[in-house]
C-alpha cells in the first residue's frame, strides 16, 4: 500500500510517498513561494540526486498537478500510474474542538474543516485547497486529515482554558490547542519504547523554526506551550513566544501599527531574528554568537533559559519527570542548545554523558543521560510524515 502525505503551508507544499509495507519513503519533495513570481519545486527520489524545477504556481492546485506528474515521470517518477496511490494523508493545522483524532474526509467533515478556517486563517485555506485538489485529481482515493492539534486534546480543562470570560470560550472556542501534535505523538511513542513502559512522565522539547514543549503522562498530553495559535510559548525563529499582551497596545501606539501589522511583527519579525538582527536560523545565530555578536549570544541565553523554565513548570505540573526528549532541527542537531539547557537541570536529577551529547549520531534515537541519571534524556529524530501515513493507513 502506497500513501501520499501532503503537508501544505500558506505558500508552500511538502509531500512524501511512503510504501507502507516497510514504511519506506519512496520520494519526497517541496514547493515554495506558491502565488509568487517563481516557485521552486524540489523532488527527491530515495537514493538518487535531487531534481529541481522552476514554475509559476498561482495556487496549491497547480502545484499538486506538477507533483502528480513528477510521481509518474519516466525519469523522476516512483509509480507507473497514480492509481497506485491507495490514500492521501493531509496534515491539517486545526481540529478546533470538533475532533480529537484523525478523520476520514467526508463531505460533512470537510464542511467542519471549513467552519474552522477562522482558527487558522493562513494555513487552513491551503490545507483545504489541497484536500479539494487531491479529491479532483484522485476522485476514488480516500483522503484523511491528520491534525496538528489532535494529540493535545487530552489536556485537562484547567490546562487548556485561558482566564477570559467563560462565555467567550463557549461561543468562540478560544482556548489552548497546541501544535506539532504529530511530532509530539511520534517522539512520545519512541520514548515509551526506550523507557520500556508507557507508565511514565515525559517532557518533549520540539525545537525547530517553530518550537513547542509538551508534558505527557502515561502517553497522554497534559499540557503544551503553544496556544490558540502557534505564537505562544517558547522563543522561536521569528515568533516572540510568551509576551505580556499589554505590550501590543503600547507598541501599536508607539509605532503606529494596526493589529494585523502587530501580529505580523510578533509572528515574523521577532524571536531569534528580532533579538539578534542576524537571522531566524539557529545555525547562523550560533555562528554569530561564536564570533562575538552579543545580541546573538543573548538569543542563545534567552531561548535556553525559557526552555528550562518550561521544563521546570512541566515537571511541577506532572509532579515529577522520568524523561526529557529533544527533537526538531535544533533539538536533534544542536548539542550546544542541549548543553545550555541540561547543564542547569542537575537539581532535577538530570546527569548527562557530555561525550554522548556532543557526538550524538544523526537520525538515530540516542540516550544521552548517564545510566544512573534519575531523569533519562533522549534525542529522538522526529518523523511527522510517518505518523500521518500510519494514521491514514489505520483509518482506511
Ligand atoms: P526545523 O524547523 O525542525 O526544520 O528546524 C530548523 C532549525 O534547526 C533551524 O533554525 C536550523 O538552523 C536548525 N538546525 C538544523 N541543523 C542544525 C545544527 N546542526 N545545529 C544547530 N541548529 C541546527
Amino acid at each position: 500500500m502506497k500513501i501520499l502525505v501532503v503537508n501544505a503551508g500558506s505558500s508552500s507544499l511538502k509531500y512524501q510517498l511512503i510504501d507502507m509495507e516497510d514504511e519506506k519513503c519512496l520520494c519526497s519533495g517541496g514547493v515554495d513561494c506558491i502565488g509568487q513570481q517563481t516557485s521552486t519545486i524540489e523532488h527527491k527520489v530515495s537514493g538518487k540526486e535531487e531534481h529541481t524545477e522552476k514554475h509559476h504556481f498561482e495556487n496549491h492546485t497547480e502545484a499538486l498537478k506538477i507533483v502528480f506528474g513528477l510521481l509518474t515521470d519516466a525519469n523522476f517518477g516512483v509509480v507507473k500510474s497514480i492509481d497506485e496511490i491507495s490514500a492521501v494523508g493531509h496534515r491539517v493545522l486545526h481540529s478546533g474542538e470538533d475532533f480529537d483524532r484523525s478523520i476520514l474526509i467526508t463531505p460533512e467533515n470537510l464542511a467542519i474543516l471549513k467552519k474552522n478556517i477562522p482558527l487558522g486563517p493562513l494555513h487552513m485555506p491551503a490545507n483545504i485547497a489541497c484536500v479539494e485538489s487531491c479529491q479532483s485529481l484522485l476522485p476514488n482515493v480516500p483522503m484523511v486529515a491528520v491534525f496538528d492539534t489532535a494529540f493535545h486534546m487530552t489536556m485537562p480543562k484547567h490546562a487548556y482554558m485561558y482566564a477570559i470570560p467563560y462565555e467567550d470560550y463557549e461561543e468562540f472556542k478560544v482556548r489552548r490547542y497546541g501544535f506539532h501534535g504529530t511530532s509530539h505523538k511520534y517522539v512520545t511513542g519512541e520514548a515509551i519504547k526506550m523507557m520500556g513502559t508507557s507508565n511514565c512522565k515525559i517532557i518533549n522539547c520540539h525545537l525547530g523554526n517553530g518550537s513547542s514543549i509538551s508534558a505527557v503522562k502515561d502517553g497522554k498530553c497534559q499540557d503544551t506551550s503553544m496556544g490558540l495559535t502557534p505564537l505562544e510559548g517558547l522563543m522561536m525563529g521569528t515568533r516572540s513566544g510568551d509576551i505580556d499582551p499589554a505590550c501590543l497596545e503600547f507598541l501599536m501606539d508607539k509605532k503606529g501599527m494596526d493589529i494585523h501589522q502587530m501580529l505580523n511583527y510578533l509572528n515574523k519579525k521577532s524571536g531569534f531574528l528580532g533579538i539578534s538582527g542576524v537571522s531566524s536560523d539557529a545555525r547562523a545565530v550560533t555562528k554569530a554568537a561564536e564570533e562575538g555578536n552579543e545580541r546573538a549570544q543573548l538569543v542563545l541565553e534567552m531561548t535556553t533559559y525559557r526552555i528550562r523554565k518550561y521544563i521546570g513548570a512541566y515537571a511541577a505540573a506532572l509532579q515529577g519527570v522520568d524523561c526529557i526528549v529533544f527533537t526538531g532541527g535544533i533539538g536533534e542537531n544542536s548539542f550546544d542548545t542541549r548543553r545550555r539547557v541540561l547543564e542547569k537541570l542537575e537539581w532535577l536529577g538530570v546527569k548527562i554523558d557530555w561525550d554522548k551529547n556532543n557526538n550524538c549520531p544523526r537520525r538515530k534515537n540516542v540516550e544521552i543521560s548517564t545510566p544512573d541519571s534519575k531523569v533519562k534524556v533522549f534525542v529522538i529524530p522526529t518523523n511527522e510524515e510517518l505518523v500521518i501515513a500510519r494514521e491514514t493507513k489505520d483509518l482506511i
